[in-house]
């Protein structure tokens, strides 16, 4: 059993009370979570760690970056096995999604922090020097999908820019959060620069969102709680970045190759049992190709190893939307049952013959839920997929039209014939109801900072 801890000021810190971790994959105990309701200590922490760590140079605080990244390539396989411990997902996806993403997040800005230049503007008779400052503490809230794969993208960038930070990961996933602290303790990171607190979101992070000391919030989780975020934050004028939730579309054109479409889709489809935000929860299929897809997507689809969802609470959310989708008229094509095993597993279930306005079609799911929808050309193709109030991603597979059709589609991001696929200095987030701001690259240095402007006349 492992015992989660806090990690504030660089001591580990047991609450009076704690609540259980439970495994997804058979609904065991698999550590004890502190409860944390006050976060004073922690942004105590942060503010006394301030001064020093904002003031190292930025190639010193590069060095920290490939210095944890190094210590957590060292110990790649152990967070792995924390991941599909804590998630359920298979440790393959653990390894070379989370893991190894935890550790290139770190590397990544380690190396865009010292290529990073100094801009300067001049004018006829002066310079503008431009300054980056860093925001001072800030206060990061994570979800349970990816659990150090999405908290170590916003860890890293707040470190490089001299910021130091608050953060809380969801208290479903706590295991690798609580690791990162241990190796931040064993290299020596200074005490106070990261602060981990653990416990329920409308507790400890309602009381990082509240907090009128930390200046900055970077907020990854659903819509609804983004909603409360923003509200909290909004009138204590925190700067605020809001990745939410989504619905995306992959659409499949008359003109698709596919041998590539197919795995691609089912991969969208299906990968961490559809809970990534990025995931194609709604399949469209041009008319043409229509059969000859299905067959060879529910045929890839058998060959296709997920886990369990993420509790037996989203278990739930989930089936009562499949039992939705029969009342909405729909038809299961795959899966629609619950596996006889212990732990919170849901075949990958294909929906077809619902309607692209039904309640299944639009909501949010975040499961291995997945509607079908056919269309007779391209222009259907893209008033489909922005039908929804969300538009944070989608994908195309199309051989000669995959850009004009990405253009069209209101999303922040849209891969063409292939998905997932990323340069982290490109800016990642969504439009309308899928979020607010956007993370990777000179976003996320933008974010972290306040840009300052020193004006200076020439002789
Ligand atoms: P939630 O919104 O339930 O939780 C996200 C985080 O917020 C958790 O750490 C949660 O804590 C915390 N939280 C809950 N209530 C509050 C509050 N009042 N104040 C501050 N923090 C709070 O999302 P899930 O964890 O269920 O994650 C799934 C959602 O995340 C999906 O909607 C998915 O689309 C979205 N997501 C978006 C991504 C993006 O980049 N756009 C990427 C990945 C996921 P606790 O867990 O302890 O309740």
């Amino acid at each position: 059993m492992i015992q989660v801890e806090n990690y504030v000021n660089g001591k580990f810190v047991q609450m009076s009370e704690n609540f259980d971790d439970i495994s997804p994959s058979d609904f065991s105990v698999i550590a004890k979570i502190p409860r944390t309701k006050n976060v004073q200590d922690a942004v105590d922490a942060a503010k006394a760690a301030f001064p020093n760590w904002s003031q190292l140079s930025i190639e010193e605080r590069c060095d920290w970056l490939d210095i944890l990244a190094d210590a957590l390539e060292n110990q790649i396989h152990e967070i792995a096995r924390l991941e599909s411990l804590d998630t359920g997902k298979p440790i393959d996806v653990a390894l070379n999604v989370d893991a190894t993403r935890s550790v290139n997040n770190f590397r990544f800005f380690a190396n865009f922090g010292r290529s990073l230049e100094s801009q300067e503007f001049k004018m006829e008779d002066a310079t503008n020097y431009v300054k980056r400052k860093p925001v001072g503490v800030v206060g990061l809230i994570s979800p349970w999908n990816l659990p150090l794969y999405l908290l170590s993208w916003k860890i890293a960038p707040a470190l490089l820019m001299g910021n130091t930070i608050v953060a809380k990961p969801s208290e479903i996933t706590p295991l690798t959060a609580h690791f990162l602290a241990k190796v931040c303790s064993e290299i020596g990171l200074p005490a106070g620069v990261l602060n981990i607190v653990n416990g329920y979101g409308p507790e400890v992070g309602q009381a990082i969102v509240e907090h009128p000391e930390i200046k900055a919030i970077s907020f990854t989780g659903g819509t609804a709680t983004g909603k409360i975020v923003a509200a909290t934050a909004a009138p204590l004028f925190k700067k605020l970045s809001l990745e939410l939730g989504g619905k995306n579309a992959s659409i499949i054109t008359d003109d698709a190759d596919l041998s590539i479409a197919v795995p691609g889709v089912v991969r969208a489809s299906f990968l961490n049992s559809g809970q990534i935000c990025l995931c194609g929860s709604r399949v469209l299929v041009h008319s043409s190709i229509y059969d000859e897809f299905i067959s060879k997507y529910l045929q890839e689809l058998e060959t296709f190893e997920i886990g369990p969802v993420i509790s037996e609470e989203h278990r739930s959310k989930v089936i009562s939307y499949i039992e939705l989708a029969k009342q909405e008229g729909g038809v299961i094509l795959a899966g629609g049952n619950i596996p006889e095993k212990n732990g919170a597993w849901v075949e990958p279930t294909v929906i077809a013959g619902l309607s692209h306005l039904s309640r299944t079609a639009t909501e949010e799911i975040f499961g291995p839920v997945v509607t079908i929808h056919k269309f007779d050309s391209d222009k259907e193709a893209i008033e489909i997929a922005n039908s929804t109030k969300y538009g944070l991603a989608g994908s195309v597979w199309s051989k000669n039209k995959g850009m004009e059709i990405a253009e069209k589609i209101e999303s922040g991001m849209v891969w063409v014939n292939t998905w997932l696929h990323r340069d982290l200095r490109v800016p990642f987030g969504g439009v309308k109801d899928s979020g607010v701001g956007r993370e990777g690259g000179m976003w996320s240095i933008g974010f972290f900072s306040q840009a300052v402007n020193i004006c200076v006349m020439e002789d």
